[in-house]
């Protein structure tokens, strides 16, 4: 994975893995710029596939389809939060 564009200078300064760690709560540092880099507050809706696999999995009898259940609805949260979630800058 890349470097992504930061929303301050529109450098490639922010690292991919680094964007997974921030919520709307919280921002990370741009490497190139120093400026403050967030999420908005609709990258929430990311979260939507990882609660229904929590919600659904009690109905789940077995352990190992659960586990699988977790890890699918971690893995759909993550890819949608890299391809749908833009960065913004954060003052
Ligand atoms: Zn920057």
């Amino acid at each position: 994975m890349g470097n992504l564009e930061c929303p301050n200078c529109h450098k490639p300064a922010i690292p991919a893995w680094r964007k997974m760690t921030i919520g709307p709560m919280t921002s990370a540092i741009c490497r190139g710029c120093g400026g403050k880099v967030s999420v908005p507050w609709s990258a929430m809706w990311t979260l939507i596939p990882f609660l229904a696999a929590i919600l659904i999995e009690p109905y789940f009898k077995s352990d190992a389809l659960s586990v699988v259940l977790w890890v699918a609805g971690a893995m759909v949260m993550g890819l949608l939060y890299h391809f749908f979630v833009p960065l913004i800058a954060r003052r």
